[in-house]
């Protein structure tokens, strides 16, 4: 899947043959102006680092569709809550630059804390509607987090077009609607979830998981697969397809379910019954892990075969 630099598009200036890395917000925007001067079109890929295939998934899309790829690895404290595992989180800058530059990233921005937040942060951006079921509820401060980051990195990198993943789907409703409500430059696209061989979708926090935890951690894409499944063979309940994916859950004993939801795939608010354009959503701890799955209610595509 990964795509080596002779597989590159070639581009005007062939500036992204030699990665650049830079840790301040002037240094990225001189670059891009440039580039975009010379009539590049601007790819970024805004991560917290630690890569992984479904990462350089997203940047081998921005290196197809772009003619400059900036990837951001920033760790952001605004979008974590006092207990999660900001000082935790897995780090390792060396793979990572490596992995971008093989992805055909041109230009690597890590900013440190300060660089991002100078002083206390004022202002933030609040998708309310959207940001505020699911996992809005367990995590009341994520999204705002998340879109204020997004948001600065938008004006850092100017206009582009922004890579997101699906694994991430409200994320990536919010991101998509603050882009539209506030008039960014930016072309929001979302990618595919890249999954482990097991159907496990690729994360960072996937780490964390050890043992039987790792083996529990299929309940998530595989109650996905037996949900699509019933709405195939013709169930349009959502109250039944939320019993199903909770029973499937109940039978996990190291799963702790925080959400199975059937909602607009746009929206996030609860459909009943399911049609066109509806999202299956799960959450669940397991044990030290927080993990998050979703699919199209009608596609099994990636999903495992239980
Ligand atoms: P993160 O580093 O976890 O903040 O993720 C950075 C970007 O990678 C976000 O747009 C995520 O949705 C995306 N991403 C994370 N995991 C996956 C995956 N398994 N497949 C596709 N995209 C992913």
């Amino acid at each position: 899947m990964r795509r080596d630099a002779s597989q590159r598009k070639p581009n005007a200036s062939q500036e992204a043959d030699q990665m650049e890395t830079v840790h301040t917000i002037a240094e990225a925007r001189a670059r891009l102006n440039a580039a975009r001067s010379q009539g590049a079109v601007v790819g970024l890929v805004p991560t917290m680092g630690f890569l992984h295939d479904g990462h350089v998934s997203l940047m081998t899309a921005a290196a197809a569709d772009c003619d400059v790829v900036m990837t951001t690895i920033f760790v952001n404290p605004l979008q974590f809550a006092e207990g999660e595992d900001l000082g935790d989180y897995p780090r390792d800058l060396e793979r990572d630059s490596h992995w971008c530059e093989e992805a055909g990233v041109a230009l690597l921005l890590v900013p440190p804390v300060d660089e991002m937040y100078p002083n206390p942060v004022a202002t933030q951006v609040d998708v309310d509607q959207i940001a505020a079921p699911l996992d809005g509820i367990s995590r009341p401060t994520h999204f705002a987090g998340v879109a204020t980051v997004v948001a600065k990195l938008f004006n850092i990198a100017g206009p582009c077009r922004a890579y997101f993943g699906e694994k991430d789907w409200q994320q990536l409703q919010v991101i998509t609607r603050m882009a539209s409500d506030l008039s960014f430059p930016v072309d929001v696209i979302g990618c595919p979830i890249v999954r482990e061989d097991d159907g496990v979708a690729m994360s960072s926090r996937n780490v964390y998981l050890e043992g039987d935890y790792r083996v529990a951690a299929r309940v998530l894409s595989r109650t996905l697969r037996a949900a699509v499944d019933a709405i195939a063979a013709g169930e349009t309940a959502a109250g039944a397809i939320i019993d199903l994916m909770t029973a499937r859950f109940a039978a996990e004993p190291l799963a702790d379910l925080d959400y199975a939801a059937v909602v607009d795939a746009s929206t996030m608010l609860a459909v009943d019954p399911i049609a066109d354009n509806v999202r299956l959503l799960v959450a669940a701890q397991l044990g030290p892990a927080r993990l998050i799955d979703n699919c199209d209610a009608h596609s099994d595509r990636g999903l495992p075969t239980r």
